[in-house]
């Protein structure tokens, strides 16, 4: 991976990425919330209970990038003023994602971290406008792109003077049709070996199915994923985008008080080492 500079692991320390008091990168970091953010109530509910059960950043989406130009496209400004009183009543700071380079600006007023989305992974002028902008930014992994490609678009971040750049894996297009994508979960230690950026796991839209949801959260932490972003919605049944797959704060909660006894345990276990992965091969 030649054009791999700024990125590659042996280029810089491992990246922090620190978020008010959020250290991406260090604390295993949970960003909950809606698709989207469709009314103050469902924002500001949704906000106060995935704050409750331990969630440490609030998504949601105020643009939104969807299949069919007649579906729902997000409230845009208004979205942005009810994540912002999301955070004055919860704390949590705020992830959302930006579609279009002529609105880096001024979302990065409203957002805490710009996230770009599978659909944008490789939109190179939408990558060099974050790149120019002073905020972290959560970079989705594209559902065609390999890995050299996605590190290559957190280069093109990278590249222009933006230090923080966290890689979300939430899926790749594959075969299967039982899920919505193939959680491709070692991307994780594939990533770590390549790059010194955080990476965190999207199961929602990986899965799209909320059964498979907590135990793939379960597997990503395992895996040494620095975190998770994980849709959840105060009343699915009425989302307007993604209903079948949000979590119920309920289901969320669950999930987050079986996520931290096994934090607890894989943090006990000894690290790996090159030197025993060396040894195994010499034994084959
Ligand atoms: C999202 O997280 O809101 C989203 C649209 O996801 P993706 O870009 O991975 O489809
Ligand atoms: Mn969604």
């Amino acid at each position: 991976m030649k054009s791999i500079k700024l990125a590659s692991r042996e280029s810089a320390q491992t990246t922090i990425v620190k978020v008010d008091g959020v250290q991406i990168g260090r604390d295993f970091t949970v960003i909950a919330g809606p698709c989207s953010v469709e009314s103050e109530k469902q924002t500001i509910e949704t906000a106060r209970s995935v704050k409750a059960a331990g969630a440490d950043l609030l998504r949601g989406g105020a643009f939104k990038p969807r299949t069919s130009p007649y579906a729902f496209q997000g409230l845009g400004l208004h979205g942005l003023k009810i994540l912002e009183k999301a955070k004055r009543e919860t704390g949590l700071p705020i992830v959302t994602e930006v579609l279009d380079p002529r609105d880096v600006s001024w979302v990065s007023e409203f957002a805490d971290v710009l996230q770009i989305g599978t659909r944008n992974m490789q939109n190179y002028s939408l990558l060099k406008e974050v790149g120019r902008a002073a905020r972290p930014v959560l970079l989705k992994r594209g559902m065609y792109s390999t890995l050299e490609e996605w590190l290559n678009c957190a280069e093109y971040i990278l590249s222009e003077g933006n230090p923080e750049v966290i890689l979300c894996e939430r899926g790749i297009r594959t075969f299967e049709k039982y899920t919505r994508n193939t959680l491709d979960l070692s991307a994780v230690p594939a990533i770590k070996e390549l790059t010194h950026l955080p990476i965190v796991i999207d199961p929602t839209h990986s899965t799209g199915r909320i059964s498979l949801i907590g135990p793939m959260c379960m597997a990503a932490a395992a895996a040494g994923a620095d975190g998770l972003m994980v849709e959840v919605h105060y009343k699915p049944q009425e989302a307007l985008c993604d209903a079948d797959q949000a979590l119920t704060p309920g289901m969320f909660s669950d999930m987050m008080r079986r996520l931290r006894p096994l934090k607890t345990f894989l943090d006990q276990l000894p690290s790996w080492s090159n030197k025993s992965q060396e040894s195994s091969e010499v034994k084959k």
